[in-house]
């Protein structure tokens, strides 16, 4: 397949893989994780982590497991007014069991609409207060009227444990190459299915390559604490990780976005911010800030581990977020394709960045005797060739090839090759960065 078909291919699966996890219903805990982990388990060989209820993890504790069934508001007839059938995000996660008979005023302050957003039924969770709730548009809300109604809250919050899957596609070196995803929201596409989805596809490709530089780490968790569950889990191994990306919101039509870590020049934020620069893309760069997705906790103070984020839609800044319009018709599979191929292109300058020393440095060496002239077949020979000119003029101990494509504002790959060539010729040494 060329790789446009291949690109294609990949979009259409991802797509399909967001709609078959868009029904489940998960949280933070529970049966939805589970099952999600398991239908992942048959893209990726995933390893499915369990941490009990109780258990501390830096600051924070293992909450209870949360469970449903079934939940609704029925009318005096037996009607359900609000089902959580007809779509998960009609229960506030972690709602506690309830069975009640009470009025319509009674009720209200238990009901969450968007007044602004009429057609829209909110997203929302109460992890952390023992609470219980129903979301609905403002229109059926509207439509409610006054009397009596029975309210069924079929959950189960008890002690279980918090599930989260981690994957590693082995490299030559024990440095590792941290992508994370959060699998903690219901039927919401783009915020955590894309980025699930566009991980696993990146799994995937990473594992079929025949070499490997770095060891690669997925870890799909739910949001905040199970990132902070793997990382009570794994002070050592998180010294490791050299370049980190969270995923999320990748298939709506946004530009692509990347937020910097908090360092703001890592290896990460100067590979994803050349390869968007390079790619032709629409796209931006942002600053960090501590809040937003997982992150925040890789970037805290105790860690410091250089993570970034790529997303198209940010967090909370568009009108579908958090509400039922983030569904099936919000995410394409063009935008997941082109997602992925950012971040292949992305872990492909991370895995291919060195420094080298120009061994024929005085004056500039005569390439045509060398046969070097000639060597570049294909496409773009101009480009290619000023590439090599490129690498042997910086090549003076204090860039790298990812500072050397940045200065000539060519891709990472041109200068790739071009230092590949160089080498090959013993016009180059390699040297530790
Ligand atoms: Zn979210």
């Amino acid at each position: 397949m060329t790789s446009a078909a291949t690109e294609r291919s990949d979009g259409g699966a991802m797509y399909a893989l967001v709609e078959k996890l868009y029904p489940i219903c998960r949280s933070i805990t529970g049966n939805g994780v589970r099952e999600t982990l398991q239908t992942l388990s048959s893209y990726v060989p995933l390893s499915v982590h369990e941490v009990p209820t109780g258990t501390p993890v830096l600051d924070w504790t293992v909450p209870k497991e949360w469970n449903v069934r079934d939940a609704w508001i029925a009318d005096a007839s037996g009607k359900r007014v609000v089902d959580f059938r007809a779509s998960n995000l009609h229960l506030v996660g972690y709602s506690v069991p309830v069975r009640a008979r009470m009025s319509l005023d009674a009720l209200r302050p238990h009901l969450h609409a968007l007044p602004d957003r009429p057609d829209l039924v909110p997203y929302r969770t109460s992890y952390y207060e023992e609470t219980w709730g129903f979301c609905l548009t403002q229109r059926q809300l509207d439509a409610i009227p006054d009397g009596d109604y029975e309210v069924c809250v079929d959950s189960t919050l008890e002690p279980g444990s918090l599930t989260y899957g981690e994957l590693v596609v082995p490299g030559e070196s024990d440095e590792e190459i941290l992508v994370s995803a959060h699998v903690c929201h219901p039927s919401l596409s783009d915020d955590n299915l894309t980025g699930i989805a566009v991980a696993t596809f990146l799994a995937r490709a990473l594992a079929s390559r025949p070499r490997r530089r770095y060891t690669t780490r997925f870890l799909y968790a739910p949001g905040t604490i199970g990132a902070l569950a793997w990382l009570a889990a794994n002070r050592e191994r998180a010294r490791r990780i050299r370049h980190g990306l969270t995923l999320t919101c990748l298939g709506d039509a946004q530009p692509l976005t990347y937020k910097r870590t908090v360092g703001g020049s890592s290896e990460i934020d100067r590979a994803a911010i050349h390869v968007l620069a390079t790619s032709a893309l629409p796209h931006a760069a942002i600053d960090f800030f501590p809040y937003g997705y997982d992150e925040r906790q890789y970037n805290s103070p105790g860690f410091r581990i250089p993570v970034g984020s790529l997303m198209r839609g940010r967090h909370g800044q568009f009108p579908e977020y958090h509400t039922s319009a983030d569904n099936m018709a919000f995410v394409s599979a063009d935008r997941m394709a082109e997602a992925l191929r950012v971040c292949r292109d992305v872990i492909d300058v991370l895995e291919g960045n060195a420094a080298y020393v120009n061994l024929a440095p005085d004056g500039e060496p005569q390439l045509g005797r060398r046969g070097l002239y000639g060597s570049l077949g294909g496409t773009n020979v101009a480009a290619r060739q000023l590439a090599m000119l490129w690498v042997l003029n910086l090549s003076d101990g204090q860039h790298d090839l990812l500072a050397i494509a940045e200065r000539a504002r060519a891709p990472f790959g041109d200068v790739r090759e071009a230092a590949d060539l160089l080498l090959s010729h013993g016009l180059l040494r390699e040297r530790e960065i």
